[in-house]
């Protein structure tokens, strides 16, 4: 595996990621770093990793991985995502495998649409409420240079949640 999760001192961490051009998607590269991200999504199981920016392994790029499965949903690849609605309010709570070992409260919309590719290249639109709305959220901010801290009422060790076993990382 090339791409590793990054300290969250890097800076792509901090970057606005760059778009990925239509030519580069179906290359040898760009389909090892999604399956790199992939992977290194797996390798975090305590707690579960959610979601992974490519920004998180060094990559300043528009791209990111969600795995939800243990909730029903299939796996997500997501090429150049854009918010193109955004309803209601909620509050999440998150972590980030960039920041291990802590959560915060952070306000989201309730529920989002988003646009973008697969890893084919096909158009792909996802409508999502409740923690996918959540997790698109957070992995596009990364796409910002965004981290949940920056949004957060509330930053605390992990430990200090009742129950950490239901928060995960993203
Ligand atoms: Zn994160």
């Amino acid at each position: 595996m090339t791409h590793q999760i990054v300290s969250q001192a890097h800076l792509a961490l901090r970057r606005t990621a760059a778009p990925v051009a239509p030519s580069e998607i179906p290359t040898r590269e760009f389909q090892s770093l999604i399956d790199d991200m992939f992977r290194a999504l797996y390798q975090c199981t305590s707690p579960r990793g959610m979601g992974l920016a490519a920004p998180q392994v060094g990559v300043s790029k528009r791209l990111f991985v969600v795995d939800l499965q243990q909730d029903g949903f299939q796996p997500i690849c997501l090429v150049n995502p854009a918010l193109v609605a955004a309803e209601g309010e909620a509050v999440s709570i998150e972590g980030c495998l960039s920041l291990p070992s802590f959560a915060g409260k952070v306000k989201r919309s309730a529920s989002v649409t988003l646009t973008g590719q697969d890893r084919k290249g096909r158009a792909r639109r996802i409508e999502a409420s409740g923690l996918l709305a959540y997790c698109l959220q957070h992995e596009l901010d990364h796409l910002n240079g965004v981290l949940y801290v920056d949004l957060a009422e509330t930053v605390r060790p992990l430990a200090d949640y009742r129950a950490p076993q239901k928060h995960a990382r993203e």
